[in-house]
């Protein structure tokens, strides 16, 4: 027997008097999704939407294997890291093959709050220096540390007047709509980050680390300019800072041609943060560093995460690099997205409301603008834009500070044709939002 559906007006209804309402929802009346499928969301009247957002749902919704490994873990055992057995093992030494030389220690945690949080906690135990680098528009996680190195006005309207005073905010090396443009733009934003570091050794402030998203997740997954991270780098090391690569969004594959994202930039971090993907949204995060600085903070104490590499967790760790491998998924990160992005400029030509078309693999962003000349947001046409497209079956969201970059994250499984339908279907939204 069907059993009865509740109204999705109703639901939402009594979704906002329980659950707390700075918790938001997509979309002024979001459709009730009831299951997954590889890139597709279905609602619970059967309609099925190409899931275009979902970039910790890496390997598709509803993966079997997945489904299965966390059954078989579940009834043979779960408990913590003090115990000892094998999946922990297999897990952390997986990672650590995964990341790149020297860094050879993992922490497992839950979340990329959590990642983000302890990653800044090594750096300071380890330097024992007091100020941290983090550039404009980023988001790093909500916890009060993690928070405190996010910058996002679109996260927090109050957000640049309010970091407490171990935070430095930079530049946001945006070389499309940064203060420096063009390709060439990275030697600029370091002059200017010479001049940070020179006022902050003038009020005796030392570095601890530099924190930053390898491409620009935040702002639409914007690249950053060439050289930027090698010239940050060396800075912030000469000064005996650490740098920490938060990879929560741009790893782990998804730039396709590339499994970190900072092999883009060509530079090895001190520490890297992880969470999304390699959990496939079983919560699931992690941190990869030196031995020496993970000895440094071991100094200070034990340190324990409850359900943090349990053999759940490391189970269905293990289970999501292993559906990676057996379905090429990094490959068709890179195919798929190349495609995509093809597509995606030959709406820029045909379209003046596309400013610009951002990114790499299967992490693209399309910046809508009013006026081309002066990149002036189109928020307006962006909220439009997602609701017209919902409509036509697909779920894409904006970001960015102002609210006006479609940000194209989708599982690593989107077939040519799901990437087709997407392209076609901004094609006509794009063309009435035009006329
Ligand atoms: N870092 C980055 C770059 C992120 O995008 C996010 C989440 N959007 C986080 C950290 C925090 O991750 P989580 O939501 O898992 O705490």
């Amino acid at each position: 027997t069907a059993r009865p559906l509740a109204d999705p007006a109703v639901v939402l209804q009594r979704r906002d008097a329980s659950f707390a309402r700075v918790q938001e929802h997509y979309y002024v009346a979001p459709p009730q999704i009831e299951r997954g499928w590889k890139h597709h969301l279905i609602d619970i009247y059967g309609q099925s939407y190409v899931d275009m957002v979902n970039n910790v749902t890496t390997v598709g919704h509803g993966h079997p294997r997945i489904a299965e490994a966390a059954r078989s873990q579940w009834s043979l055992l779960n408990t913590n890291s003090r115990f000892h057995y094998e999946e922990l093992v297999r897990f952390t030494e997986r990672l650590a093959e995964l990341a790149p030389d020297p860094l050879d220690t993992v922490f497992l945690v839950n979340s990329g709050t959590e990642a983000v949080d302890l990653a800044l906690r090594l750096a300071f135990s380890y330097t024992g220096h007091d100020t941290v680098l983090s550039v404009r528009e980023a988001y790093h996680g909500w916890s009060m540390a993690a928070d405190a190195v996010s910058s996002s006005v679109a996260d927090n309207p109050r957000a640049l007047d309010t970091r407490p005073d171990w935070v430095h905010l930079i530049e946001a090396p945006n070389a499309v709509r940064g203060k420096y443009r063009g390709p060439h733009s990275a030697r600029r934003y370091l002059v200017d980050l010479d001049g940070d570091l020179q006022a902050l050794e003038d009020d005796e402030r030392t570095v601890a680390a530099f924190i930053a998203e390898p491409v620009f997740g935040n702002a639409g997954g914007v690249l950053l300019p060439d050289g930027y991270l090698a010239g940050v780098y060396d800075r912030v090391r000469a000064r005996g800072g650490l740098c920490i690569a938060d990879e929560v969004q741009v790893g782990y594959a998804r730039l396709g041609r590339y499994f970190w994202g900072t092999e883009q930039q060509n530079v090895v971090p001190d520490i890297i943060t992880i969470a999304k993907a390699m959990g496939n949204g079983h919560p699931l995060g992690a941190v990869i560093t030196r031995r020496e600085v993970a000895e440094r903070f071991a100094d200070a104490g034990p340190f324990f995460s409850s359900a943090g590499g349990s053999p759940l967790s490391c189970r269905i760790g293990l289970t999501v690099l292993d559906i990676m491998r057996d379905e090429d998924l990094q490959s068709n990160a890179e195919i798929v997205g190349r495609h995509l992005k093809h597509g995606l400029e030959r709406l820029g030509e045909r379209f003046d409301l596309v400013g610009a078309v951002y990114g790499m693999g299967l992490y693209l962003g399309v910046e809508l603008v009013s006026d081309r000349a002066k990149f002036t947001p189109a928020t307006v046409a962006a909220a439009r834009l997602c609701e017209e497209l919902l409509l036509r079956g697909i779920i894409v969201q904006p970001t960015g500070d102002f609210k006006n970059v479609l940000k194209i994250k989708p599982p690593l499984c989107l077939s040519v044709a799901s990437a087709d339908h997407f392209l076609h279907a901004l094609g006509e939204v794009l063309g009435e939002l035009s006329d």
